[in-house]
């Protein structure tokens, strides 16, 4: 198949890219490929968006709005302790007066709508496995993935040979840690002059609380308790309309403790007496996990090699203090297709990108996440400070790769959390997984691959007690005895595509490729 413009990824990166070519030049032939079974089915976001760049995109968006779509109308942001709770001055990143609660997922569905209305074409439920290379290297599409293979690759009587989708241009959206654009970045090394990528893992669960208790349009965001010092992250809990309310936790992947649990740390957040009060009597509506991108500024890579572009989360748009990269990613989208439609091709796409209001924003904002490099109060006093002059001081601190900090087991002695007696659900991560609704065939080839399987059992197990099995919120990692010995097992179906293992993994051995397509978590409105 030939197109003008293949878009990897169907979320506001992709979906902007895409309508906003069909926009400026309706003879182009456009696609987004999405590995969800349908648009929007893999995005989890919390989400607090800024309308600016829909009222761009969509003008008169407000009066035909997305399904979940609530005014914010109050923000507040708290210090917790185990038991205690005070109340802070919210960060100027964090008001949200102008700005909406939607649920990510069926925004992008929304906007799927309008893309498909201007003619663009949607393939929901085909995985981007492969990059295309041109005989002189250059980037010339993607390889979707073969359907029907078996565990040890056989083909099934269900085989279909997955297709060539050939290119001028192949852009990238497919969020944070892409496959592909992983591979991208290495092979042409764009992140030589950058630091390292860093990033966050981002739990969600959204609950039907008891009638009465949820008061849509309100925001909440908490730092402290159940996380110690040293870890950076907080909460978040945004008040919808039909007594529904979405509770998400943030921790950042830095964390130097192997013995850290990022699930569990969301889960006694849950039980806080302020949320208590809130979700008792409730029930779970869906859940999930994903990683958001963190590095920011320093860590952006060049965003444009022969043949290809980066946008949205998989360059590394989004902006920490505020929480937020969907602007972002609507933003690089757009800017993404003017320049193409200016210029026939991504060469020069870099430096647009850089000089825009895009870049702009990052780097006002470059010092806050290091900040933290050094603890809460540290970080707190970094926010103050680079706050107040606007980012303008002339010094950028820097990024540090996520896995090379956690510690030996030998070399770590975790505080004492006061972390307390869990009641409400789900009851462990097994039970977390069902409210994700997650789906793999088990007989097709495991998604996560482990190039070097005997660190494992060896120097995983007595280094650092293998944290896969803790960081993982969807237990796919297990450690198991048999006749062979202990080995690793890897349960790949209960996989949500968060990529924490792929980021996390102290020796970089855990390799996330893309499952069949289709396959993987079917959020409901995440
Ligand atoms: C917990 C959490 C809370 C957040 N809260 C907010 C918030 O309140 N406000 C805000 O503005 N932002 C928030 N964000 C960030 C925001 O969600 C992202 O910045 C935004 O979704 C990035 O858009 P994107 O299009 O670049 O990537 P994504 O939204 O991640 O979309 C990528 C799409 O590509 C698909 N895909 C990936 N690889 C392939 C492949 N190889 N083949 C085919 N398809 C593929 C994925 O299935 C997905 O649909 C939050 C993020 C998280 C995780
Ligand atoms: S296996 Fe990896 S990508 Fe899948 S849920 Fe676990 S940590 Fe996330």
């Amino acid at each position: 198949m030939e197109y003008d413009v293949v878009i990897v990824g169907g979320g506001p990166a992709g979906l902007a890219c895409a309508l906003r070519l069909k926009q400026l030049d309706n003879d182009l032939q456009v696609a987004v490929i999405e590995k969800a079974s349908e648009i929007g089915a893999q995005i989890l976001s919390g989400a607090v968006i800024e309308p600016g760049p829909l009222d761009e995109l969509v003008p008169g968006w407000r009066d035909a709005p997305p399904p979940i779509c609530v005014p914010v109308t109050k923000d507040e942001f708290w210090l917790l302790g185990p038991k205690s709770r005070r109340k802070l001055p919210t960060p100027p990143q964090q008001n949200n007066h102008g700005n909406f609660i939607v649920s990510l997922g069926a925004t992008c569905q929304w906007l799927a709508g309008h893309a498909e209305a201007a003619g663009v074409d949607i393939f929901p439920g085909y995985a981007a496995s492969e990059i295309h290379y041109t005989p002189g290297g250059d980037v010339g599409g993607i390889v979707i993935g073969d359907m029907g293979v078996g565990r040890e690759g056989q083909q099934k009587d269900s085989y279909v040979q997955g297709i060539e989708i050939h290119a001028a241009t192949t852009v990238l959206a497919e969020g944070c840690r892409g496959h592909l654009s992983k591979q991208l970045i290495k092979h042409f090394d764009l992140d030589k002059d950058s630091d390292p990528q860093t990033y966050a893992i981002g739990l969600k669960e959204l609950w039907k609380v008891q009638p009465g208790k949820a008061q849509p349009g309100k925001v909440q965001h908490s730092i402290g308790w159940p996380l110690d010092k040293a870890i950076y992250g907080g909460s978040f809990v945004y008040h919808l309309d039909d007594d529904r309310i979405a509770v998400g936790f943030v921790c950042g992947l830095d964390y130097q403790d192997p013995d850290f649990m990022p699930f569990e740390a969301f889960q006694q957040f849950k039980h806080h007496p302020m949320m208590r009060e809130l979700l008792d009597g409730g029930e779970i509506i869906s859940s999930g996990t994903r990683a958001l991108v963190e590095g920011g500024y320093q860590s952006l890579p060049r965003v444009e090699m022969p043949g290809a572009l980066l946008i949205g989360d998989a360059a590394g748009l989004l902006n920490v203090p505020k929480i937020k990269g969907t602007h972002q990613a609507l933003r690089s989208g757009m800017l993404a297709a003017e320049h193409l439609h200016e210029h026939g091709s991504g060469t020069g796409f870099n430096a647009r990108l850089r000089a825009s209001p895009v870049m702009a924003e990052l780097k006002k904002v470059r010092n806050i996440r290091p900040g933290f490099n050094k603890g809460l109060w540290r970080g707190l006093w970094t926010a103050v400070i680079e706050t107040l002059t606007g980012g303008s001081l002339p010094r950028t601190l820097s990024n540090h790769a996520d896995y090379a900090q956690l510690e030996k087991r030998a070399d770590y002695q975790a505080p004492d959390r006061h972390w307390v007696q869990r009641e409400l659900a789900p009851r462990d991560r097994l039970a977390s997984v069902y409210f994700a609704t997650t789906e793999h065939d088990e007989d097709q080839p495991v998604h996560l691959q482990i190039l070097e399987p005997d660190i494992c059992t060896s120097r995983c197990t007595e280094e650092y007690g293998n944290p896969c099995t803790r960081f993982c919120p969807a237990a796919v990692y297990e450690m198991v005895e048999d006749e062979g010995g202990e080995r690793l097992q890897i349960n790949s179906a209960n996989c949500v595509h968060c990529k924490t293992c792929d980021i996390k993994d102290p020796y970089q051995i855990i390799n996330w490729v893309t499952p069949e397509g289709g396959a993987g978590p079917n959020y409901q409105n995440l």
